[in-house]
This record gives C-alpha cells, sequence and structure tokens, in this order.
C-alpha cells in the first residue's frame, strides 16, 4: 500500500508500504476512506514535536473494517462503516482505570497513532485495542460529517468540558484556528453567554461567529485582555481557552481570567510556558490552570458523532479543501502554510472520492458565507 511516513525534521515521503495484518486477538484492520491534516503534523515534521523516524504519520481516520482479530468476532463486522479516534485508549492500564484515557500507559500515552505507532495517512491502518477503539458511524452520516471528530471537535470541546463552562459564564477563546473554532462551539454547546473569539484572522473570526462566538477581537486592533475585562464589568472571563500553544497567547489567557477563573490549556508547547506573577496573584488568585488532550475512544466518538447526527453539530463547513492522498504533499503545503482560507483538508485515498469531495466542498464554502 501507498503511505506517507516521517523521515525525520523536514523529510517525509510518500512510499510504498507492506499492508498491516491482524497480528494480536484484539487488532482490527481498517481500510482508511477519508482522513485529515492536524496542526500537530506540522509541528512533527517541523521537528518541533519529536517523534520516531519511520513512522507512518496520521491520527485521524474514517474508514471501512477489512479484518478482525479472533476477539472481536461477533462485536463487528468486516465492511462495516468506522471511525477511531485519534487518541486510543486501551482500557484496562493504570491511567484508563483512574478515568485520565488520554494518558493510557504514561504520559501523552493515548496518541499512538501517528506518533508511537504507523498513523492514518496510507490505505490501511492496524488499530490496536479496536474493541475500545471502533466507533460505528450512524446511518446516514458521511465520512465527511464525521472526520473532524477524531481529533479537533473532540480536542475543542474538551477545552470546554475541562474549563467547566457553566450556563452564563462569559468564555475568551484565545486563537480561532480549526481547535479554537471547535472550542468556541464547545463554549456554546455548554451554555456560555458571553463568548469571545480572539485571532489575528478577520477571515476566521468571521467564522468564529458562525460557531457561536457572540464577540470577536482581532489581535491587530490592541491588546485583547483590557477589552475582555471592559465587557465583564472590569472582572475578566470566567473562563479562557488557549488554543495556540504560545507563551503570548497562554499570558494573555491567564491575565483574562478574573480571580477563581478557569485557564483551560488546549496548545501544545514547545520548551517552558511561564506564568506572570501579577496576572497569576502571586500564586494566591484561586485560579484553576487545566490541561488536556484530545479525548479518544469509541464511547466518546459516538457521543460527538451522536450530537452531528441530531444536527445539533455541523463541522462541515470547516472543510474547505479535499485532495488525493496521493497529493498529500501538495495538501500539506497549503495546509501548513495556511493559504487559501484553508481550516481543514479532507484526503481520500479513493482519487474519483477526491474530485467528486472537490465540488461538494466547494458547495460547503458557499454555505458558510451565507451563514455570516
Ligand atoms: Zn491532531
Ligand atoms: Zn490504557
Amino acid at each position: 500500500m501507498k503511505a506517507l511516513v516521517f523521515h525525520g525534521p523536514g523529510q517525509k515521503a510518500w512510499e510504498e508500504r507492506p499492508k498491516p495484518r491482524v497480528e494480536d486477538a484484539s487488532d482490527a484492520v481498517v481500510r482508511i476512506t477519508t482522513t485529515t491534516i492536524c496542526g500537530t503534523d506540522v509541528h512533527i515534521v517541523r521537528g518541533e514535536y519529536p517523534v520516531k523516524p519511520g513512522l507512518i504519520l496520521g491520527h485521524e481516520p474514517v474508514g471501512v473494517i477489512d479484518e478482525l482479530g479472533a476477539g472481536l468476532e461477533g462485536l463487528y463486522d468486516v465492511g462495516q462503516r468506522v471511525i477511531v479516534g485519534a487518541i486510543t485508549p486501551c482500557g484496562q492500564c493504570f491511567y484508563c482505570l483512574n478515568g485520565v484515557h488520554s494518558q493510557c500507559g504514561g504520559g501523552v500515552g493515548g496518541w499512538k497513532f501517528g506518533n508511537t505507532i504507523n498513523g492514518a495517512w496510507a490505505e490501511y491502518l492496524l488499530v490496536p485495542d479496536a474493541r475500545a477503539n471502533l466507533a460505528p458511524i450512524p446511518t446516514g452520516l458521511t465520512d465527511e460529517d464525521v472526520v473532524l471528530c477524531c481529533d479537533i471537535f473532540s480536542t475543542g470541546l474538551s477545552g470546554a468540558e475541562s474549563g467547566n463552562i457553566k450556563v452564563g459564564d462569559a468564555v475568551a477563546v484565545f486563537a480561532q484556528g480549526p481547535i479554537g473554532l471547535c472550542a468556541t462551539l464547545g463554549a456554546k454547546l455548554r451554555g456560555a453567554a458571553l463568548i469571545i473569539g480572539i485571532d489575528g484572522n478577520a477571515d476566521r473570526l468571521r467564522i468564529a461567529r458562525t460557531m457561536g462566538a457572540t464577540v470577536t477581537l482581532n489581535i491587530h486592533d490592541g491588546d485583547p485582555v483590557p477589552e475582555i475585562k471592559r465587557l465583564t464589568e472590569g472582572r475578566g472571563a470566567d473562563v479562557a481557552i488557549e488554543a495556540l500553544g504560545l507563551q503570548e497567547t497562554f499570558e494573555n489567557a491567564l491575565r483574562a481570567i478574573r480571580p477563581g477563573g478557569t485557564l483551560s490549556s488546549l496548545g501544545v508547547y514547545s520548551g517552558k510556558v511561564v506564568a506572570p506573577y501579577e496576572a497569576f496573584y502571586a500564586g494566591l488568585g484561586d485560579e484553576k490552570i487545566v490541561t488536556t488532550l484530545c479525548p479518544g475512544g469509541k464511547e466518546r466518538m459516538r457521543r460527538l458523532m451522536a450530537a452531528i447526527q441530531t444536527r445539533r453539530v455541523d463541522l462541515r463547513p470547516l472543510v474547505t479543501h479535499a485532495f488525493a492522498l496521493d497529493d498529500i504533499a501538495e495538501a500539506f503545503d497549503l495546509f501548513s502554510h495556511q493559504r487559501d482560507g484553508v481550516l481543514k483538508v479532507a484526503l481520500y485515498p479513493d482519487p474519483a472520492r477526491a474530485k467528486a469531495a472537490q465540488s461538494s466542498v466547494a458547495a460547503g464554502l458557499v454555505d458558510l458565507q451565507v451563514l455570516s
């Protein structure tokens, strides 16, 4: 099969690899029908997040069951459509049984695809602990409806959940990339009253308003923190979500919350992160700083897809481009340089399907313009 293989910082190649086979009774093999590129993949290829050379990258798989281990008989069918979360907990280790599934096996251990085992940028994918991780796609939902559940919807929503947003809260979401937009949507789903979307890109701020932001602030118009204070009677936000992974946004998020507020951090940081003295009230501000890695596992995926099935959520407007998996180099270049208004790209191993998707994605963009 063809696969996109990481060969160290700055080096990736589209090459021939053996098709994976079930090795263990609890494994399954999925034939990928749709996948996508994540900001984290860009960090990996740039050498900003260490991954072992030789691995197939990609952690957002949508597909069809191709082979099942003996332990999965009667639970799933070959040919069944499934998604698998970016995070694949085993469901049995110390961390899983303590409820922190994303840390399965140890720090960041739940993230396996394209990090510690072969990932989804290929025609076939080996899924370990499949019983905990294969989530059947509800009838009537397309690949494009659900592909963002694997990572960004789960991650963005988790920022709102970990922040424990309550009905009527004032929430500030720092950065409106795909994850930040899903965090904005998460704040809306949790019942926040004032949702402030912050970014430097006017197009992304426009989309933020369609995802639930009630106010948007462009960082090019000045420091957003005094404006957040002004909008909250001088107090600051109940919850700030950091969705970029920079010292500057972390610091601004901390400055933006009220005493006793929560900073819910989703960003992937490089190096160290420093808390400024005044914003941290010397450590006496009763603030909570929580971090979250994308929740995975089939039950999480089921819940996210249920919200899409009942039309509480529509993520298709975020899929702005479509490519054949053969053209992943071109897709990666577009995505990593944020050209052409890209938010997420759908990748298809089947070139005919990619071609069909290119026209429907264009139609989706029209919908988005009507919405805003
Ligand atoms: Zn990701
Ligand atoms: Zn585990």
